[in-house]
């Protein structure tokens, strides 16, 4: 997307921000449409939430540009924001209730009670907690007041609302409902979310588009599947969970595929990515799902194919996953559907083969 066009909600511009000697926002630049779930995922330490207090307005940048709404934020005090950060401990006031922590942020902006009670009400609907308004934040569950945050926020009709790791005090069983239920708030509300998470299954979740970052950098932008079948680097195909791959030199290229020379393995095949020659270092990856494993040393169509020994055999549900050890001593993962039963099965020590199709790996330069 043009970056100037009037669909954008937010518009980074090489920003950079310094805590001392930490670059935490290294020269970021981004576009972030209206009505967009935007996720920013990467690990802890990688410039998250700095990026989030730039676009609200707690720090400033040293260098580039922010705009949001097609309004230039140099110099806006958060208040004047079009924004609202729902902050990572939810930070409610404990001796208020639910409906008073919802109401506070519209009586500091001196609105009139009759103004401020439909929309607290409003607000309330919204997050599904009509009816808790007279509760005190210890008499809520976590999710309850998960979403206490979020109504306290929305009261406000920002154009964006800024979440950081908004479900990372949550167990895991509330987390994956809580993804589901922030999506389809943020589908009703019709707002741009920006959320930053370091979870990658929640990123991929619930965004429409995710940003990758590291050391401050964004490394990726794109769509949860663009980013989960063709990671641009090897940081980010390890971090969105590519966990296996081989170091390899490129030997030749026909077409669409290159074939890769492995040392202690011989040669593997993926689809050619550009910029490729022979000689060229290459990793080769290929996710865990896409492996096949088996007993028969026929090739059944799969274009590759190594014999290992299964290491570990782990039941999963209704999954298995193996640890496999190739002829180069490199360990990598299968997950393998449980549904054929107990009699296909591996256990530690077998032989096996691992086979995978061409078209399941990707390539990325070393
Ligand atoms: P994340 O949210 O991804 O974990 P942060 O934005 O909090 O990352 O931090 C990015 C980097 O900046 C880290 O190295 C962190 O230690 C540093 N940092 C963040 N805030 C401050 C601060 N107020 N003073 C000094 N260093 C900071
Ligand atoms: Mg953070």
């Amino acid at each position: 997307m043009d970056e100037a066009s009037t669909d954008a909600s937010i518009v980074m511009r090489e920003v950079t921000k310094r805590h001392g000697d930490t670059l935490a926002v290294d020269r970021l630049s981004l576009t972030i449409r209206k009505g967009e779930f935007f996720a920013i995922l990467g690990p802890s330490g990688s410039g998250k939430t700095t990026t989030l207090r730039l676009l609200a307005g707690f720090e400033q940048p040293d260098a580039g540009e922010i705009i949001i709404e097609g309004q230039p934020m140099q110099g806006v005090p958060p208040n004047r924001r079009p924004v609202n950060l729902v902050f990572q401990n939810y930070a409610l006031f404990p001796h208020m209730t639910v409906a008073q922590n919802v109401a506070f942020g519209l009586e500091m902006k001196g609105l009139q009670a009759a103004e401020i009670g439909p929309r607290v009400a409003e607000a309330l609907e919204m997050v599904r907690l009509a009816g808790k308004q007279d509760r005190l934040p210890s008499q809520l569950s976590g999710g309850e007041q998960q979403r206490v945050a979020l109504a306290r926020a929305l009261v406000n009709h920002p154009a964006v609302l800024l979440l950081d790791e908004p479900l990372g005090a949550l167990d895991k069983q509330l987390r994956l409902e809580m993804e589901v239920e922030l999506k389809a708030l943020q589908e009703r509300v019709g707002i741009t979310f920006v959320c930053v998470t370091h979870d990658q299954e929640e990123a991929l979740t619930m965004s429409d588009r995710l940003a990758v970052m590291h050391h401050g950098r964004l490394l990726q932008v794109g769509t949860p599947e663009e980013i989960y079948t063709a990671p641009a680097s090897a940081f980010v195909a390890s971090f969105i969970g590519v966990s296996n791959s081989l170091p390899g030199r490129v030997q030749a290229i026909e077409g669409q595929r290159a074939t890769v020379a492995v040392e202690g393995i011989g040669l593997v095949h993926a689809p050619a990515c550009t910029g490729l020659r022979a000689g060229t270092p290459v990793l080769v990856t290929i996710r865990p799902e896409r492996l096949h494993l088996s007993r028969d040393p026929a090739t059944d169509g799969y274009q590759n194919q190594i014999a290992v020994r299964v290491a570990k055999a782990i039941y999963s549900g209704n999954e298995m996953h193996y640890l496999v050890t190739l002829p180069n001593n490199l360990t990598w993962k299968a997950r393998v559907p449980n549904a054929d039963g107990t009699a296909k099965r591996f256990h530690a020590g077998e032989s096996a083969y691992l086979k995978w199709r061409t078209t399941e790996a990707v390539l990325l330069p070393e």
